[in-house]
Formats: structure tokens, sequence, C-alpha cells
């Protein structure tokens, strides 16, 4: 595309990695669906493919996509979120190092840090981010990474990207945002001073329920180099059906997340208003403590939303009783989503630092018609 072209979000989303196909003209990557490649003499390679697991063309595609709507210098593709939160990892620690932790951190990234990443050497700290007190007084010479999300799962906390990085660049760590629950359509946490950005992008970037993938996107070419070279070592990369499957999914990420957006909304204002609800955590409520943090580094406040019953029994009933919204864990899907995460996604964090109040339900808002979505919580609550 010509550079005299302007190229926002949606245009990026749309065309970032996707010209058209040189030898046919098709308007979208084809599903490069091969392992090898033919050399013209040995290391005489056309496109500079030879190995699947080392670069694949449509998986490239995706990987350019994705550094770009990231505002970074190189995306890398993996087969699942966890997959590429295992190889980052490895690229930048080693035994004997230590990584800072949301105290509310996603159960399978609590998971890995306790039952992988530990036993290996890595030490850990769960803190709440939003003391960024807390943070600064945690940190170790050891330690390598502050690792954020923002907002969190489930409780939809808030961190201060900028005040993180400035404490883990401080003490010579890498500040690493998972930016699965925003979207870098809605925050671009390397815009504010983060050093990788984690996706699983079986979440909202691929949107549609129908694939399970991951992403590390960074701003430093050198950085990008070296997880690279741990994405070739390690494997565990995202094939060509998977990539192509998701890259299709960024095309309507803008579109899907403003709707995501103002459906949330809606949703948050009901239950704010209804006496079965003791609490409403959505970071876009004015009493929310991480609302002006939020205002500042994300452009809406996303799709999710928790709330609290006044029992354990009315929170799994809610869940039980929804007929729109179909109980099941995962998130960011075109489909509206309920569970109970004490009992569901959080249940393997319970009795740790992480456990969530068993009173709580959580939804990933779809992007059906707002009004069936009200009348179908409205009846689950009653
Ligand atoms: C789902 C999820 C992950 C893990 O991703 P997978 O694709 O399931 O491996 C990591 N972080 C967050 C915030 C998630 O929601």
């Amino acid at each position: 595309m010509d550079n005299e072209v302007h190229r926002g979000f949606e245009t990026l989303a749309i065309h970032a990695g996707q010209e058209p196909d040189p030898t046919t003209g098709a308007v979208v990557p084809p599903i490069y669906q091969v392992s090898t490649y033919k050399q013209d003499g040995i290391g005489g390679l056309r496109g500079g493919y030879e190995y699947s697991r080392s670069a694949n063309p449509t998986r490239t595609a995706l990987e350019v996509c994705l550094a770009e709507i990231e505002a970074g210098t190189r995306g890398l593709a993996f087969a699942s979120g966890l997959a590429g939160e295992d190889a980052l990892i490895r690229a930048v620690c080693k035994p004997g190092d230590h990584v800072i932790i949301p105290n509310d951190a996603y159960g399978g990234t609590y998971r890995l840090f306790a039952k992988v990443a530990e036993p290996w050497g890595v030490e850990f700290d769960p803190v709440p981010l939003l003391d960024v007190a807390a943070v600064a007084a945690a940190v170790r010479p050891e330690t390598k990474i502050v690792w954020v999300e923002t907002p969190t799962n489930p409780l939809l906390a808030i961190a201060d990207i900028r005040a993180l990085a400035q404490i883990a660049h401080d003490a010579g760590a890498l500040l690493v945002v998972d930016n699965t629950f925003a979207s870098p359509y809605l925050q671009r946490p390397l815009e504010l001073g983060a050093d990788v950005v984690v996706h699983s992008t079986t979440k909202y970037i691929g949107g549609h329920s129908d694939v399970i993938g991951g992403a590390l996107v960074v701003a430093d070419e050198a950085l990008g180099e070296q997880l690279a070279y741990h994405q070739n070592a390690m494997g565990a990369v995202a094939g060509p059906f998977d990539a192509w499957l998701t890259l299709r999914g960024i095309k309507t990420l803008g579109v899907r997340m403003d709707r995501h957006c103002a459906n949330a909304e809606r949703m948050v204002e009901m239950l704010t208003r209804h006496p079965a609800v003791r609490e409403v955590l959505y970071p876009g409520l004015p009493g929310h403590p991480g609302h002006d943090v939020a205002a500042k580094q994300m452009r809406a406040f996303g799709g999710m939303v928790s709330f609290r019953m006044e029992s354990e029994e009315a929170a799994v009933r809610v869940c039980e009783r929804t007929k729109l919204f179909t109980l099941g864990e995962s998130l960011g899907g075109v489909e509206s989503l309920i569970e109970h995460p004490g009992r569901m996604t959080h249940a393997s964090v319970a009795g740790s630092p992480l456990e969530v109040p068993a009173d709580l339900v959580r939804l990933s808002v779809g992007i059906e018609d707002a009004d069936d979505l009200l009348r179908d919580l409205r009846q689950a609550l009653d």
C-alpha cells in the first residue's frame, strides 16, 4: 500500500501484512497449509521460507498485522496464549530470577508460574497492582518481569501501565502487559511504556470462539529476535488455519469492540439498579477504584462485566437461569457468555492468594441485540 495513505487502527486491522497476493491478486492471504519449501539450490530460499515451524506465510501475515495494531516492531503468533507466555518466561528468565504478577492474575497464568516456572526455579510474588507502592516494595534485584493485566480477570481491577513501566524500568525489569481483556483497539500498552504485550488471541482478537491462539508483541527489535528464537526453539507456533481465522477476526475487531462496550454499558446500567445485585464491577463506573486510570489509558471500558450477588447460591442460580447468555468459560466472542468464576475459570486458584469471591458472576457481553440480553439477564435475576 502507498506510504502516503494514512493508516489508522481499522485500516491496519484490515490491511497490515495482507497485501493482495502477488501471483493471484487474492485480497485475502491464502492458508499456506504446508510444512516445507523448495530450495533453488542449497540455501536458495525463494521467499525466505524453509520450514513452517520457523516461519509460514499465513502466520507471517498475522504476525505483521499483530505488530502493527499493537504499535510494536515484532509480533509472534503461538498455539495458545499460554504457549506464548511460556516462551516469554523461558526467553527472559532463568532459575533464580523473580517475577511480580497481579494478585488476581488469569488462573492459567498463575498456574504456569506456580506449577511450571517455580519448580524450574523462577520465584514469583502476587501483588495488588493497583497499589503502585506495593509493587515498588516487591521489586528485588533478581526481578526480571513485572507482569500486568488490566483490566484483570475476573475482578476488572485496573493497573496504571505508565506508572508500573517506570517502576519496572528503574529496577531493570521488563513490563509485560496481558492485553487480552482490552484488546489493542481499546488500549495499546507499548505506547504507554510496556515492553511486551501478551494476548490470548482466543478471546477478542479472534472474536468468534472458534480458535485457540496466543501472541507476543514487542517494541524492541533485539527482544523480538530473542523471542522469535525461543518461538522456533520451543515450537508452540500457530498453525496456518488458526492464523488465518485469527486474521479474519482482527478485520472486525474495531466494530465488534464498539458494540461489546455499548452493550456492556447497557447491562451495567440495569445491574447497578437491580435490588438482587450487591455490587457491579466495571471500570466505566465513576465509583470504580481504577476509573480515572482506565479513562486515561483506554479508549472505552470493555465488554467484560462482573457483579456480586448476596450469596454463592444466588450467583450460581443466575448463571444457570440465563438462556441467551450461554453458561461457559472463555470470553471475547460475538456471543454472550456467563460464568461463576469461583467454581469454573478460577476453581484452580481456590485456597491460593488469588481466590475470588464465591458470590461473583462474570459476563462476557456479546454483540447480540442489547434489549434481548437485558431481558434475559432480568428474568434470570428475578
Ligand atoms: C484466556 C486467557 C489467557 C490464556 O490464553 P489461552 O489462549 O487460553 O492459552 C491468558 N490471559 C488471559 C487474560 C486470558 O483471558
